[in-house]
């Protein structure tokens, strides 16, 4: 078993295809892989040239409100066709679009005109703020994707548009109504204190999540043993992956990420009573 349980294709902000994302994973010697795009399921709908011997997990990564935070939430072995399901991420997509008109409306005091006009041109289901970053270097309004945040995108940046997602609650009982299993992503990338950490992966699981991301590509092993510890206090499953999006960033690829310790690797998400892949 040589999982990745988190990566993102080009129907959201991964640079591509479901078919090159499983025959990088085979070439990595990945077994399982789980596309799990921000707020669609558009990647697991199309057909697939082929599988190229990886077992593809059904996935995705919902933005959520935790009190006056936005965390994401991964829902692993979901059933795509499940209706509550749809509409939550029906409504995401709508709220992306909506946010991203506000920015593109920032963006028109700044001197950058035509943000939506080229989102309608991508073939993407869920728009991101990295979407509207590839605009602004494409523009020439930024040298790169990470001054675009810096200077314009990010929080306290000129067109920082704040946003209200689905609460995380809902979307735990989403994912759960829809044979999934709930996720917590990237736990050590909030701006949470360490108390405020510890308390919020005891409401996680209390609200009926049934994992957490141990490891995922840039963890330090302080974080990472940190929340394996957390996860077994909580009786919560650890998970693991790269959170791939663009093999032209070289500090990442599929499948890569720090092993789990022996210990966790017993709570492994894979263990879990309704895993079935
Ligand atoms: P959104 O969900 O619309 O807020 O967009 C966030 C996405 O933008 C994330 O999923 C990342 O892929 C990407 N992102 C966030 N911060 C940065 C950054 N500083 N540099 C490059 N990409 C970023
Ligand atoms: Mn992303
Ligand atoms: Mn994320
Ligand atoms: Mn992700």
């Amino acid at each position: 078993m040589n999982p990745d349980l988190h990566c993102h294709s080009s129907f959201s902000d991964g640079n591509h295809s479901p078919d090159f994302l499983l025959s990088r994973a085979a070439e990595n010697g990945v077994t399982h892989l789980a596309i799990t795009d921000h707020d669609c399921t558009t990647a697991l709908e199309i057909p697939l040239v082929e599988h190229y011997g990886v077992t593809l997990i059904p996935g995705v990564e919902i933005s959520c409100q935790w009190e006056t935070w936005e965390v994401h939430l991964v829902g692993l072995g979901i059933e795509i066709n499940n209706p509550e399901l749809q509409n939550l991420l029906r409504e995401q997509q709508i709220a992306r679009k909506q946010r991203m008109e506000l920015i593109a409306e920032q963006l028109r005091k700044h001197d950058a005109d035509g943000l939506m006009e080229y989102l309608h041109q991508l073939p993407c289901t869920a728009y991101t703020r990295s979407h509207a970053a590839d605009f602004l270097v494409n523009s020439g309004k930024a040298k790169n994707k990470q001054s675009a945040f810096k200077k314009f995108l990010g929080k306290k940046a000129k067109a920082y548009v704040p946003f209200q997602w689905q609460s995380l609650t809902k979307a735990i009982t989403t994912i759960r109504s829809a044979a999934g299993l709930a996720v917590l992503a990237h736990p050590g990338r909030y701006s949470f204190s360490k108390r405020k950490l510890e308390s919020f992966i005891e409401v996680f699981s209390e609200s009926g999540g049934d994992a957490i991301e141990a490891s995922y590509g840039g963890i330090d092993p302080v974080m990472q043993k940190k929340l394996e510890g957390l996860a077994e206090r909580n009786c919560l499953s650890i998970s693991v992956g790269s959170d791939f999006h663009n093999a032209d960033a070289h500090w990442t690829d599929i499948g890569e990420y720090p092993r789990p310790s022996a210990t966790a690797i017993k709570n492994a998400i894979w263990n879990h009573p309704r895993w079935h892949f």
